[in-house]
């Protein structure tokens, strides 16, 4: 068989390795298998929760109120939507929104890992905690301690090493609409991104 290239790896991936899939509870209530979407050639890949009800309900990551503003973010720093990848630690959505549980992150991750060798990003934007604690592997730490820190994705089985920027989820700046932290948060975010950016042009050693 032909190797396949990225976009069509992850195309099998989604189809023939995830498809209607049942390996956590979630399956029993959502509408639709949130994989990810975006360039499959992408520097910068995001990654985010869960889907949330509109993401559900159109099998697309980040297209709800917090899509919004993860979108603005991105051209805040003079980057298309298009030309990043983005995807989730789970892609089913959980009931009501809750947390993610422990085996549902278990069961799903080895699908985001998949996604990030293939996709091969130059650096991982982590958004929130979720995504934060998995990717650097330090299971319980809060985002404000995330944040200022130096990290690298590590993993031994596909030999990467990829620089991660955890950085505030916009759901979470949507909870302090109307507020100073609002406009802080934003500030904060933004300069997350261009931190990120500094890694895709100049290869930069991070600096806190
Ligand atoms: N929140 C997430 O973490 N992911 C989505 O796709 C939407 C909302």
């Amino acid at each position: 068989m032909a190797k396949l290239n990225p976009e069509e790896a992850l195309k099998y991936l989604r189809w023939r390795r995830i498809g209607d899939c049942t390996r956590c509870d979630l399956h029993r209530s959502r509408k639709h298998v949130v994989f990810g979407e975006g360039d499959s050639d992408a520097d910068v890949m995001f990654i985010g929760e869960a889907p949330g009800v509109e993401e559900d309900h159109k099998a697309r990551p980040f297209v709800g109120p917090s899509g919004t503003l993860l979108t603005w973010f991105i051209e805040q720093v003079g980057l298309r939507r298009e030309q990043v990848y983005i995807a989730n630690v789970l892609k089913c959505r959980p009931p009501e929104n809750r947390d993610p549980e422990a085996e549902e992150i278990e069961a799903c991750a080895p699908f985001l890992h998949t996604q990030i060798w293939l996709v091969q990003p130059k650096v991982i934007v982590a958004l929130g905690r979720f995504a934060g604690n998995l990717l650097t592997g330090e299971p319980f730490m809060s985002m404000g301690k995330l944040r200022t820190g130096l990290w690298t994705y590590e993993n031994a089985k596909t030999q990467m090493s990829v620089p991660i920027v955890p950085t505030y989820h916009p759901t979470y700046v949507l909870r302090k609409r109307g507020s100073v932290v609002e406009r802080q948060t934003k500030l904060k975010v933004i300069s997350d991104l261009q931190k990120a950016l500094r890694y895709v042009e100049e290869g930069d050693e991070l600096s806190v």
